[in-house]
């Protein structure tokens, strides 16, 4: 799999025992640490994948389907990273590096991709959007709904667009060293900001509070 005519190389690393894969996820990613639940990462010319996540519970055990998406996911973090270069993940913004990741497994995790929508229209009804800017810096550790969000951005954005338009998205932001905002304005004729204010216009229009729901979040955080 590639994003245009030349392969990318990527070496994929699959691992049955819990500890030998937290030997070699540390090893290979600057003594960098997995969280509790994560079962792989994807970085340049290699992903690597558990059946165990660190702390020993098992993903997806008896949901084969799901957890071929999430080798393909971590596949597709290293494939992005790859084209990019040194200082992918310090750059690119959360809501594109989980995104785009879920878009390249899309082939395995199709169905799921199209609940999208309904998945931040349920969101909504619960939690206040969290501000692009933290779509974009402080993305992780947030829960689930930066994750809903990102994923329908990007299915917004990049749709059924070609795996090269990622990829030209992607050497153009290395180009203009790390504005992915005008890479993909560039490329894909949006801007992401005024994707995320539609998304949030119509998924959270029957909000009445939003503008205060808003207000408190900055201040609260
Ligand atoms: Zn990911």
């Amino acid at each position: 799999m590639a994003f245009g005519d030349s392969p990318t190389y990527i070496n994929l690393y699959m691992f049955d025992n819990k500890d030998a894969y937290m030997e070699f996820f540390k090893a290979n990613c600057d003594g960098y640490v997995p969280g509790n639940d994560q079962s792989g990462t994807g970085s340049i010319n290699f992903a690597v994948f558990s059946e165990f996540c660190s702390d020993g519970s098992s993903r997806g055990v008896n949901d084969l389907a799901d957890r071929r998406g999430c080798v393909l996911h971590e596949y597709g973090h290293a494939l992005c990273s790859t084209i990019y270069g040194d200082d992918y993940f310090r750059v690119v913004p959360g809501w594109l590096n989980e995104g785009l990741a879920d878009l390249i497994a899309r082939p395995l995790f199709g169905p799921e991709f199209d609940k999208y929508p309904s998945n931040v229209a349920q969101e909504s009804k619960l939690y206040v959007p969290p501000s692009y800017d933290v779509l974009c810096g402080q993305f992780y550790g947030k829960g689930a709904m930066p994750y809903v969000l990102a994923k329908l951005m990007v299915k917004e954005i990049f749709g059924n667009s070609k795996l090269s338009q990622i990829g030209r998205v992607l050497v153009i932001a290395k180009e203009k060293h790390g504005d992915f905002d005008s890479a993909i304005a560039e490329v894909m004729k949006v801007n992401p900001r005024e994707v995320y204010d539609r998304i949030v216009r119509t998924y959270w229009s029957k909000s009445v509070n939003l503008e205060s729901h808003i207000f408190q979040m900055k201040f609260n955080r």
